[in-house]
């Protein structure tokens, strides 16, 4: 049939994380693909939520966010990064960070306008922007240590510029923003009106005693900013799909008017479960902690294996170069080590738009220790 069809995004196909998670079912590999945990999350939250279904809050709740909730968030940012935000005009629950980041993008972003991504980017970031009609402006992290090369975003900003779009810690690679980065980042946008989005949804899960520099902490930075989490990261539940954004409250009220017509409210008993169980402390303290662990183990165990790592600071995410070891490029070797090995990655070069081949390969170490050494069993088989 003919549609008549003219696709906002002409130049997309199926995002590689849903392609290596089918690719590794069907051949029975192991899934250090896509970033999602594989051992069982907390059971006390689990019976927060249960409880909370068999009382019956199982009705809409407020489409901002279920009120204690945002207040709890509102409790839990005061603590940690010493800012006082109102529960009521600055945060608003979404499902989920990627539809935080969505939202953020569709609230601002008119055609013509263009906002600074840096590479490699998350998959979604850059079709978020296309979608909206503006402009993405791709500047390249410097490889291998994926810093931001402060100069060359200067040279890119101009006077269309509407947003820089940060993540820290970041996804693929595992780097994190320091507080050099924010002085550059401060200097660059005050006195403009060019807005942040900041993902953070890996915001716990940093290593090596580093702060996560969360422009949550910034009072200046966050009256310009959308600052996107994730509990799905935080709680190891990313099928709940439940997040939230902080920003300024006129800021906000635009997001809202967004979000009230594409999601309107978000699931209830996850959100009631979550505002009891976000009292707990120590259940996003410690992460940091059991993650580093986690990244040590897989670090340890990689050195039987010809690949080289490459520093990860935070995230669920380590990468290694295989470079001088074949002339395949990643995407090749990501799918023969799936089909021959049975251990599913993620080529870097997807998340560079001209696909910038590095050799780098994406591995996810959020796993069970038995899961990551069966994984690393079937790498060190390597041959070249
Ligand atoms: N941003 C980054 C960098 C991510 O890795 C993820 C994880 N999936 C998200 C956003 C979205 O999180 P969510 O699953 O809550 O949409
Ligand atoms: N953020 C996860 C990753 O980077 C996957 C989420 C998704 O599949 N969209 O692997």
């Amino acid at each position: 049939m003919n549609y008549n069809l003219t696709s906002k995004l002409p130049d997309v196909g199926t995002t590689i994380f849903t392609v290596m998670s089918q690719l590794a079912l069907q051949n029975d590999a192991v899934n250090l693909g896509q970033g999602f945990p594989d051992f069982m999350m907390s059971e006390e939250l689990v019976e927060l939520v249960d409880e909370a279904m068999k009382r019956g809050d199982n009705q809409y709740v407020h489409m901002n966010g279920l009120p204690l909730l945002r207040e709890r968030i509102a409790e839990k940012v005061a603590r940690l990064y010493a800012t006082t935000i109102n529960p009521d005009t600055d945060i608003t629950i979404t499902p989920g960070g990627t539809y935080a980041i969505y939202t953020a993008l569709t609230t601002i972003l008119q055609p013509g306008d263009e906002v600074i991504i840096f590479e490699p980017a998350y998959d979604s970031y850059i079709p978020n922007v296309v979608i909206n009609g503006a402009t993405p402006v791709l500047v390249p992290l410097s490889f291998p240590d994926y810093s931001i090369p402060w100069q060359e975003v200067r040279k890119r900003i101009n006077s269309r510029t509407r947003m820089i779009m940060l993540n820290t810690p970041h996804n693929p690679t595992g780097s994190v923003l320091s507080a050099t980065d924010i002085e550059e980042l401060r200097s660059i946008v005050t006195g403009t009106n060019i807005l942040i989005l900041s993902d953070e949804v890996y915001e716990h899960l940093i290593f090596d005693g580093l702060d996560h520099q969360s422009i949550l902490r910034f009072p200046d930075l966050l009256e310009r900013s959308f600052v996107c989490f994730s509990f799905g990261k935080t709680y190891h539940c990313t099928g709940w799909k439940l997040g939230y954004c902080i920003s300024a409250p006129d800021l906000m009220k635009d997001f809202r008017k967004v979000h009230q017509f594409n999601c309107f409210s978000c699931h209830t008993p996850s959100q009631v479960g979550i505002a009891n169980y976000l009292s707990n402390e120590t259940a996003y303290l410690a992460l940091g902690a059991i993650m580093q662990k986690k990244r040590d183990y897989f670090g340890e165990l990689m050195k039987a294996t010809p690949f080289k790592p490459l520093p990860s600071y935070g995230s669920y995410f380590q990468c290694y170069s295989y470079a001088g070891l074949t002339n395949e490029n990643d995407r090749e070797l990501a799918i023969r080590i799936t089909k021959e090995y049975k251990v599913a990655s993620i080529p870097v070069s997807v998340f560079y738009q001209n696909g910038n081949d590095n050799n780098v390969l994406r591995f996810c170490f959020a796993k069970k220790e038995q899961t990551l050494s069966d994984a690393v069993e079937r790498l060190s088989r390597i041959r070249f």
